[in-house]
């Protein structure tokens, strides 16, 4: 029986902290060999995990909550939770809600996680944006997001024992960093300000983001009539990521201006 264990160590979780992120991170600080016991104890199935997607019509994050002492409400806001529409019963989700919207669930990352080993290093957690497709670069540290380790060249995974280091025992947070593009720059810069990554506002950008703004404003018009199935088409089906793979360009700004179009709709009915 689970019902009355706490974890020993029940660190609170950042505002802008994936929940699998987050679920790892328990298990390191509990010393325990890989977040598999945190989702047994937790009544929490591996599926889709690695991509931060839960269901509410299946999981619940009751065990979850008791065990860390975190809410309920906070544990679902750190996930990107399925969304049904209708009376539709598919277990695979195909719109999730994250960062305050119902996004297409192609918008998220099933390959494993990303991350900037700098902002792992300043804070050692993995922030929920790491988990767009859209998101290749760093906006705070203007550098790529690696997924692979550097030392034994495997993709990276949550479910290992330490959050920190790769299963070859490589410290992630010593990776080497490749600098990014200025368009890649303003793009990882833009979708973090939709998505309110906390200190955003502090990251000092120049120029660059005009040439992003000009996109925007060509783009907002193509789109406004586009209803969203066909914009869901805009979007690549998941890739095999050999490298560093990114989204043509014209489908991240589909993307931003898509986003912007949305909020500007959710003001208006306010
Ligand atoms: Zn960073
Ligand atoms: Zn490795």
């Amino acid at each position: 029986m689970y019902s009355d264990n706490k974890l020993l160590r029940r660190p609170y979780p950042y505002t802008d902290e994936s929940l699998v992120g987050y679920i790892a991170r328990l298990a390191d600080s509990n010393y325990y060999s890989s977040p598999d016991y945190i989702l047994r104890v937790s009544a929490l199935t591996k599926t889709e995990r690695h991509a931060n997607i839960f269901y509410p019509q299946f999981d619940s994050l009751c065990l979850l909550s008791h065990i860390t002492g975190v809410s309920e409400k906070t544990l679902w806001s750190m996930a990107f939770s399925s969304v049904t529409l209708g009376k539709a019963k598919f277990f695979y989700a195909t719109l999730v809600q994250a960062f305050g919207e119902n996004i297409p669930v192609r918008f998220i990352r099933k390959q494993g996680p990303r991350l900037c080993p700098v902002c792992l290093q300043l804070s050692p957690y993995y922030r929920q944006i790491w988990h767009l497709h859209s998101v290749t670069g760093c906006p705070f540290h203007k550098c790529f997001l690696i997924e692979k380790c550097p030392n034994c060249h495997q993709p990276i995974q949550f479910f290992r024992a330490n959050l920190l280091k790769c299963k070859c025992g490589f410290d992630l947070r010593n990776s080497s960093i490749t600098t990014i593009s200025a368009e890649q720059f303003a793009l990882s810069y833009q979708i973090s300000l939709l998505c309110q990554v906390p200190d955003i506002d502090s990251v000092n950008y120049s120029n660059e983001i005009q040439y992003l703004e000009n996109l925007e404003a060509s783009n907002r018009d193509k789109l406004s009539g586009y209803n969203y199935d066909l914009f869901e088409g805009l979007i690549a089906k998941d890739t095999i990521i050999s490298d560093y793979v990114f989204f043509p360009l014209l489908e991240l700004h589909t993307l931003l201006a898509w986003s912007l179009t949305q909020n500007d709709a959710n003001q208006d009915v306010m």
